[in-house]
C-alpha cells in the first residue's frame, strides 16, 4: 500500500499544479525550534497553509460553504485509493508533513472519533510509512463536518519519538495493553500502547468514555496519533 500511495502522490504532483505549487512551497517553510519544559516543540511558518488553517469553522460557514472533502466537490484532478469500502486515501494538496494525505469518509457525516477509532487503527497498520492523526471537531478539524482522518510521513512529529522519556507513570495495564501517562504540559498526553488492535480499541473507550464533556459538545475534546511499528499500536 505504502507504494500504492508513492504511485498516488507522484502522480497527483505530476497533474496537479495547485499541489505541486504548496508541496514546492514546503521546502521553503521555516521551521523554529522551541524549547517548552524541555519539551520540543517545531513552529512552522507556512503561508501556504492559510486556505487550510483559517478555513472558518463556525456553523453558519460551514452551512454556507460547499464541503471540500465531499466526492462530487473535489476537484476532478484530485485522485483516490478506496480504503474499507467508505473511505478515500487523497493527497493533501496543502501539506505540513513532506507527505501528507487526507483520508475522508466517503459520505458527508460528522467529525466523531468513537466508532472510528478500530479505522483508525487499521489504517495505520497499513500506512506503515505514515503517522495516522484526528482532530477533533472543536480541536483543529478544517472539516468539522466530514468524517476524516489525516497521515503525515512518520517520524516528522518529535512527540512520535519523544513520549518515552516523558513518560510520568503508568495509569493501567488492560489485557496486553498499557495506558500510560506523560510529563509533558502544556500538553496533557495520554498513551496506549499494545500488541492487539482489538484490545487497544476496547482500551480507548474507557479513555473516550472517562474524559469529560463540554455542554453543547458532541465528544470530549481531544486530537489523537495512530502510528503501527513492530507489532505494536502506539
Ligand atoms: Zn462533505
Amino acid at each position: 500500500m505504502n507504494q500504492r500511495i508513492n504511485n498516488l502522490l507522484n502522480n497527483q504532483l505530476a497533474n496537479w499544479e495547485l499541489a505541486r505549487a504548496n508541496y514546492t512551497a514546503l521546502s521553503g517553510v521555516r521551521v523554529k525550534e522551541l524549547d517548552v519544559n524541555g519539551i520540543l516543540y517545531k513552529v512552522q511558518f507556512n503561508p501556504a497553509r492559510i486556505v487550510s488553517s483559517g478555513a472558518k469553522v463556525d456553523a453558519r460557514s460551514i452551512k454556507e460553504r460547499s464541503c471540500f472533502l465531499c466526492p462530487a466537490n473535489r476537484p476532478p484532478v484530485q485522485k483516490g485509493i478506496p480504503f474499507e469500502g467508505h473511505y478515500d486515501i487523497l493527497m493533501n494538496p496543502f501539506p505540513i508533513f513532506p507527505c501528507h494525505l487526507t483520508i475522508p469518509e466517503q459520505a458527508h457525516v460528522e467529525q466523531r472519533i468513537v466508532t472510528r477509532f478500530g479505522d483508525m487503527l487499521s489504517l495505520a497498520q497499513l500506512l506503515t510509512d505514515y503517522t495516522v492523526f484526528y482532530n477533533g471537531p472543536r480541536c483543529g478539524a478544517s472539516a468539522p463536518d466530514h468524517a476524516h482522518f489525516q497521515a503525515g510521513s512518520k517520524g516528522f512529529m518529535p512527540i512520535e519519538k519523544d513520549w518515552h522519556r516523558l513518560v510520568a507513570g503508568k495509569v493501567a495495564d488492560y489485557r496486553n495493553a498499557t495506558l500510560w501517562y506523560l510529563d509533558d504540559a502544556p500538553r496533557t498526553t495520554l498513551v496506549i500502547d499494545s500488541p492487539d488492535k482489538d484490545t487497544a480499541a476496547a482500551l480507548f473507550g474507557i479513555v473516550y468514555r472517562s474524559l469529560p464533556v463540554s455542554s453543547g459538545e458532541e465528544e470530549p475534546m481531544l486530537n489523537l496519533l495512530t502510528l503501527y511499528e513492530s507489532g505494536r499500536w502506539t
